[in-house]
């Protein structure tokens, strides 16, 4: 790899690689054989080109913050870190697009055209942090991801390194003939090639924004009224919700903004666009929140008001560091009007386990992030973090919802993939991956249950078919 790409962009000392050793999932860790940063695609290309005759398995990384364990290397893999690849390489306001390359960090991105009153609109909680190379590997989504989709609706184009090292370019046109190729890319979690260049929307900046807090005693009412105000029409860019366990987090954290520590639940909801409909709208949304025994609900002041509630939801996952040594954050989808029950579940499993669970939502997507606070150094509380969250994920699939929303499987939800798709149909997805990425060199053993125990349920299968018959 020194002779590729040079000495100085390969790390592969022991005490080196221990940072690699695992992603923002902490539960399983391991060290990489190596980690290289390529300064631009033929490095890539060479490096990957070199891997793939010798048969050695490598990983693509962005910064790491992912929350399922798609970039850690549990089996000595060597991680191919995008981060020196960090370009913002072209800007075409005409036709709403950028160029970037992966290493390139989500908000720069807004924050480098914002002047010319542009934005990207994909925006994660992590967004000052992960890069959109890493974006695309989940299909990252984000608070204002309701009313404007999340990555997959803003990738226009990519440049990638197949898993064989062969450079080639998808997309570019608003709809290509054939198969939607970006589509199966976005949200690959790096196991189809090394995505080395992006085209992405841009979007002009709305009007006028406006936002809301509207503080519940009871998590159901603020439920109730995520569903009504879905339910009269009004699509809000960004509808949040955080419950008693989440607020006692935010509120002894980097940012408290003054939520009285009683509440059951606040909501934050945001409508934007031409400003001449907002008030209207917004008008709405108060009369909708206050038909819900609402404690209090009002009006942001001032931008730095709106402001000091977004850094307040945006930081909720590392304020829960100060209420709790360690936490699980789970990610499961469910059918917004299943949302009380559903909480309701959540709190038997935390009874279930001793475990404290704080619940974030993005709540109009029927989006879930359940942080199951545990302490490590307490045997057992680990391995009981790990069951309750696969519960949790369970009860979401059984309401007709999914086990992710935007963090991806990884290695975290590669059993709980059960809980979705049947044998047959995990079997298909593995072949589509294989069409890409034959020798499974790329990323292996992500995302889909090991074939072992694919192998296994088929052999059974086939006994009781077997015994069906000759019954
Ligand atoms: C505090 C916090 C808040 C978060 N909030 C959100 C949120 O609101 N919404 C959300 O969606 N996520 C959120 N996340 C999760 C995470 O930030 C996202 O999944 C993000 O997209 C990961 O980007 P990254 O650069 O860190 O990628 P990494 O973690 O390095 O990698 C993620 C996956 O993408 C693959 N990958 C990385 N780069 C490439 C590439 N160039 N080509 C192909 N594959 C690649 C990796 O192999 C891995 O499977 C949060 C994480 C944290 C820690």
């Amino acid at each position: 790899m020194q002779r590729i790409i040079g000495k100085q962009a390969v790390l592969h000392r022991y005490e080196d690689l221990m940072a690699y050793e695992c992603d923002g999932y902490t539960i399983h860790k391991g060290v990489p054989a190596a980690v290289i940063f390529p300064a631009n695609t033929q490095e890539v290309s060479a490096a990957v080109t070199y891997m793939h005759k010798h048969k050695i398995p490598f990983i693509p990384r962005g910064a790491g913050t992912g929350l399922s364990g798609g970039a850690t290397a549990l089996n000595g893999e060597v991680i191919i870190s995008l981060v020196r690849m960090n370009k913002l390489l072209d800007v075409d306001y005409l036709n709403r697009k950028a160029v970037v390359q992966p290493g390139f960090i989500n908000l720069k991105l807004s924050n480098s055209i914002s002047t010319k009153g542009y934005y990207y609109a994909p925006d994660p909680s992590s967004q000052a942090a992960c890069t959109i190379g890493g974006n695309v590997g989940e299909n990252a989504g984000g608070a204002h991801c309701l009313k404007y989709g999340v990555t997959t609706n803003h990738v226009l184009g990519l440049e990638l390194v197949l898993p064989s090292g062969e450079i080639v370019r998808i997309g570019g046109l608003p709809d290509s003939p054939g198969y939607d190729l970006l589509g199966i890319l976005t949200g690959s979690e790096g196991t189809m090639g090394i995505v080395t260049e992006i085209t992405v929307r841009i979007l002009k900046k709305p009007q006028g924004i406006k936002t809301v807090v509207a503080l519940y005693d009871d998590v159901n009412d603020a439920s109730q009224a995520v569903s009504d105000i879905i339910a009269a029409g009004i699509i809000p860019a960004a509808l949040e919700m955080m419950d008693n366990t989440a607020i006692e987090g935010v509120e002894s954290g980097n940012y408290p903004v003054g939520y009285p520590r009683d509440l059951g639940a606040v909501l934050i909801v945001e409508v934007d666009g031409i400003e001449a409909g907002l008030q209207h709208q917004i008008d709405e949304v108060l009369e909708v929140c206050r038909k819900h025994h609402v404690r209090e609900v009002r009006q942001a002041a001032s931008v730095e008001e709106r402001a000091r509630w977004w850094a307040n939801r945006k930081t909720a996952f590392g304020a829960m560091g100060t209420i709790s040594p360690d936490y699980l954050v789970q990610d499961g989808v469910i059918p917004r009007s299943t949302l009380p029950f559903v909480l309701a579940r959540v709190g038997e499993i935390s009874q279930k386990y001793g475990l404290r669970i704080a619940n974030v939502f993005h709540a109009g997507d029927g989006n879930l992030h359940p942080l199951i606070l545990f302490d490590s150094r307490i045997p057992g509380q680990q391995q009981d973090a790990v069951l309750a969250g696969s519960e949790v994920l369970q009860v979401c699939a059984e309401m007709g919802g999914t086990i992710t929303g935007e963090h991806g499987v990884g290695i975290e939800k590669m059993e709980d993939m059960r809980f979705v798709f049947t044998e047959q149909e995990i079997e298909v997805q593995i072949g589509l991956r294989q069409v890409f990425n034959r020798d499974n060199l790329c990323n292996p053993d992500k995302i889909f249950p090991k074939p072992a125990r694919c192998v296994e349920v088929k052999q059974h299968l086939a006994t009781v078919r077997e015994t069906a018959i000759s019954n």
